[in-house]
């Protein structure tokens, strides 16, 4: 049961805080809901809420933003994910859901950090280390700070998800991607335990114009780099079944 609550005003404090155990909350969209709903095993809540974790920067085109971002600020703040961050729950979720939050809520949630392994994103933790979102994994009581990455050319950045209902539904799938002139990186959501590369998809890809039959190749590639799950939304059959028609439709801006 939640018995306390802590509001530290740095990254330090509430990693300090973090180390000393209890729950970090930033927009706590998912942990008021565990809380109010189910027994919770930490007895302190860590609340990010004065940490000066906010914000978003553009410097030479790397943007940073700071984990309490939430996604109302960032679809206002950078224009080509305003499509994404539409898919993304529901606009009472978004003034509240945090950039910071969205790297750890299970799959088929996460459609962000799905962005994020398509631009190749760096994570930077309280300590002030930054690890590429590919090879990190989160340690117990560890704080992001912050998300870094390069802002996509004009015309290279891709996204659609496909899901039940155009509010608050969470991924049947979600495919990001930036294909650029050197650049091929395909990421997909739903259709794994976690957002996955599909380094099939982008060896089909590389250096070919995006026509109709190469985007085909391309979905039917990707199904080699997915291990779907059954859930509410979707049964794991139906994950493979449609997924190479939503990585074409990633590409030919179809929506949902
Ligand atoms: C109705 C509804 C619909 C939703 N729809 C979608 C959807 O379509 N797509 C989607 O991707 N998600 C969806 N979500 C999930 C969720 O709202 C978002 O993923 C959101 O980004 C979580 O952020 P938060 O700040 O609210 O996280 P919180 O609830 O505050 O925290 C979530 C987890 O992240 C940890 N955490 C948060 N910030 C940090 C940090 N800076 N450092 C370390 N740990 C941290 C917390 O300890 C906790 O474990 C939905 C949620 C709801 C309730």
């Amino acid at each position: 049961m939640i018995t306390a609550v802590r509001m530290p005003e740095s990254a330090e404090a509430a990693a300090e805080a973090a180390a000393r155990g209890g729950r970090v909350m930033a927009g706590g969209t998912v942990v008021m809901a565990e809380v109010n709903t189910g027994p919770v095993a930490d007895t302190e809540l860590i609340s990010l809420r004065h940490a000066g974790l906010s914000g978003i920067t553009v410097n030479e085109g790397v943007a940073r933003v700071g984990a309490t971002t939430t996604f109302a600020e960032l679809r206002s703040g950078l224009g080509f994910l305003s499509e994404a961050i539409r898919t993304l729950a529901s606009p009472t979720i978004r003034n509240l859901a945090t950039v910071g939050g969205n790297l750890f809520v299970p799959q088929p949630y996460g459609d962000f950090a799905v962005c994020l392994l398509a631009l190749d994103a760096t994570v930077e933790i309280a300590e002030g280390q930054e690890t590429p979102i590919a090879e990190w994994n989160r340690r117990p009581g560890e704080i992001v700070t912050a998300v870094r990455f390069a802002v996509p050319r004009e015309g290279t950045w891709f996204y659609h998800k496909a899901m039940r209902r155009k509010l608050n539904s969470a991924a049947i799938v979600t495919v990001a991607a930036v294909v650029d002139r050197d650049t091929v990186r395909v990421a997909l959501g739903g259709v794994a335990p976690g957002p996955v590369r599909s380094p099939a998809a982008e060896r089909v890809l590389r250096g070919q114009e995006l026509t109709r039959d190469v985007l085909d190749a391309a979905g039917e590639a990707a199904l080699a780099d997915i291990d779907p799950r059954d859930d509410a939304y979707a049964s794991a059959w139906y994950r493979r079944r449609v997924l190479p028609v939503h990585v074409r439709r990633a590409f030919q801006n179809e929506e949902a």
